[in-house]
């Protein structure tokens, strides 16, 4: 169940408004306060309680919140439905099915609906993009069709069991995809949705990007240079008695060591003619990145597999390989893959440089080169994602949720919201509230929906009346 994370009775007392007040929209993230029973004990010191807790709220605000409360069962139906269809990365049917579900959610709102095929060679099923003008702030808003659970996956099918229910999927990130759109469709049903710029990119192959990724990730590129803001619809984060913001996430590459020696009877090794082997300058090399690269705040790297001897296959796209080298004979070879994440892009560029350095400083009769594949950059903290986060904060204390605090990115992979965040403020994990993604267990709060989107359509809505104002 989802627990209310601010006792209303002990709330302190917000200086009351004129606008309309909240009422229900706090009993369905409150699970003992149902709608039903707010309503039966209304008018009542409690019902006072309520009504403070919500000063914030504009009649505009209000007619959204009331008509997500109608429409949350609506939403759970649409989950399900996406959820039912299978759309694992390389599954381009299925991906592309659930675009069309979301693409005819979000044809009624006005908005042009654009699938953009990617190159045979690419071999993924594409992208849906959706957009619609406007004036002031322009916002993009990120979601996923794809899962890692492929056809021949075992784990298929949406089942619920009361509160919670499981699915290939359903946290990462199908209800993100379904609250993002029921925000928006709340917006449009309060009539504030017009004037906003929007642009909704749904990519099809976030669980395993198409390469090369200037062209798998161009068109999100793209939006994210058109764009203000960025927000993205992974699940939200609520642990240790907080909802928590996520403004940074790190980056993720990979890289590949390989080194060479002197193969020789190893009674020479350490002479002149023969040196230290392979092994060692990789040994070398793996304990000076350990000793000299490793301790700054974000950065961590992992020697992930290792093969060497006299004869060595490596697949880096399999990460299988086999070795074969004798006690005796010093080896010729050794093949190291491994994984960098990085908080910053400058933290990730002096990294990369600082382990290049270290590699170049080879033992005796030895050869090392390193070689890195981008996969995620960086989505840094910056002050505007912050100033995102606060705006986010206050919303979530308007819905009786209580402050949210900052998530500590090395505690949350990387994204795809992280190619726009150089170009854009960005803030993540506007979705519901799930666990165990990627697994057989993966599982959502149901009644979390209503909660996301809530708080996301009055952020949209906040956002974009103070970008209008401040024209
Ligand atoms: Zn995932």
């Amino acid at each position: 169940m989802l627990r209310p994370l601010t006792n209303p009775i002990t709330m302190a007392i917000p200086v009351k408004k004129e606008a309309p007040v909240a009422t229900e929209e706090r009993a369905s993230v409150f699970g003992v306060f149902s709608a039903t029973n707010v309503k039966r004990i209304a008018g009542g010191l409690l019902m006072f309680f309520f009504i403070s807790a919500a000063h914030g709220l504009t009649p505009d605000e209000q007619s959204m919140l009331d008509w997500i409360d109608a429409h949350q069962d609506e939403a759970i139906k649409l989950l399900e439905e996406t959820v039912n269809i299978g759309s694992g990365t390389m599954n381009h049917a299925g991906v592309r099915a659930v675009g069309d579900v979301m693409a005819s959610s979000m044809e009624d709102l006005g908005m042009a609906i654009e699938w953009i095929d990617m190159p045979p060679e690419v071999d993924r099923a594409g992208h849906l993009v959706a957009r619609k003008g406007g004036i002031g702030a322009k916002f993009l808003l990120i979601g996923h069709l794809d899962t890692v659970f492929e056809a021949d996956d075992t784990f298929q099918a949406f089942t619920r069991e009361g509160n919670v229910a499981t699915g290939p999927g359903i946290s990462d990130m199908k209800s993100g995809n379904v609250v993002l759109v029921y925000a928006l469709k709340a917006l449009a049903e309060a009539g504030v949705l017009e004037d906003i710029p929007i642009a909704v990119v749904f990519t099809g192959d976030e669980e395993k990007p198409g390469k090369p990724l200037e062209v798998a990730r161009k068109d999100l590129i793209d939006a994210g240079k058109w764009a203000d803001i960025a927000l993205g619809f992974e699940g939200a984060i609520t642990t240790e008695d907080s909802d928590w913001a996520t403004i940074a996430r790190r980056s993720s590459s990979s890289w590949i060591l390989e080194t060479t020696g002197t193969q020789a009877h190893s009674s020479a090794i350490f002479s002149e003619r023969v040196g230290a082997g392979a092994i060692n300058e990789a040994a070398r090399i793996l304990s000076r990145f350990y000793e000299d690269v490793r301790g700054d705040y974000g950065l961590t790297f992992n020697a992930g597999t290792i093969q060497g001897g006299t004869t060595v296959t490596y697949d880096s796209a399999q990460n299988r390989g086999s070795t074969f080298g004798k006690t005796n004979v010093v080896p010729s070879t050794a093949t190291v893959h491994g994984g960098i994440r990085a908080l910053t892009p400058e933290q990730l560029a002096a990294s990369k440089t600082a382990m290049l350095e270290v590699v170049a400083d080879h033992l005796p009769n030895t050869t090392a080169t390193l070689t890195f594949e981008d996969s995620y950059p960086p989505m840094a903290p910056t002050e505007g994602n912050r100033a995102l986060a606060d705006q986010l904060s206050q919303i979530n204390e308007e819905l009786g949720r209580g402050p949210m605090k900052i998530w500590d990115p090395l505690r949350r992979g990387a994204a795809d919201i992280a190619f726009v965040a150089p170009y854009t403020d960005a803030l993540a994990g506007l979705g519901a509230l799930g666990e165990g993604g990627h697994t057989p267990h993966e599982s959502l709060e149901l009644d979390s929906m209503g909660l996301a989107i809530k708080r996301a359509a009055l952020l949209i809505h906040r956002l974009a009346t103070t970008s209008n104002t401040n024209q």
